[in-house]
């Protein structure tokens, strides 16, 4: 499929990856530049590109990346310390990688805004 992203690559295990959680909707692994002590990425397996890509009939699959979230600082035990999600939209958003992915990171207290 053209406009694929590495994203694809690691879902179809042509990349390593740490993956740290899969189910049929989503996939989880370690970002290959942290930006805290704990920094997972969260995709959906069917791609979406950016933020602004998101359909009604993908409501469930993007709420389904933030509950993966919850679900994973919970199995971690970051869940009641805090931990910070983002995503980011295009170029002004910091985007790189055009495919959906909820950034989950965790392990330091984080300051705002994020200038
Ligand atoms: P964005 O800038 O699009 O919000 O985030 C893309 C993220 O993907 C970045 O934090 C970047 O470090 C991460 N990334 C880019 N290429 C790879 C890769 O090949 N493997 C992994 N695990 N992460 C990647």
């Amino acid at each position: 499929m053209s406009n694929e992203t590495i994203f694809d690559k690691i879902i179809n295990r042509e990349i390593p990856a740490t993956i740290v959680y899969e189910d049929d909707i989503a996939l989880a692994f370690e970002d290959i530049n942290p930006q805290a002590p704990t920094h997972l990425l969260i995709i959906p397996k069917r791609r979406i590109a950016t933020s602004n890509d998101i359909q009604q009939d993908d409501r469930e699959t993007v709420g389904h990346l933030f509950w993966v979230a919850g679900e994973i600082a919970r199995q971690q035990g970051f869940a009641e310390e805090g931990y910070r999600t983002v995503m980011n939209c295009n170029e002004n958003g910091g985007q790189t990688v055009y495919h959906i992915h909820v950034h989950l990171l965790a392990g330091k207290a984080f300051g705002w805004p994020p200038y």
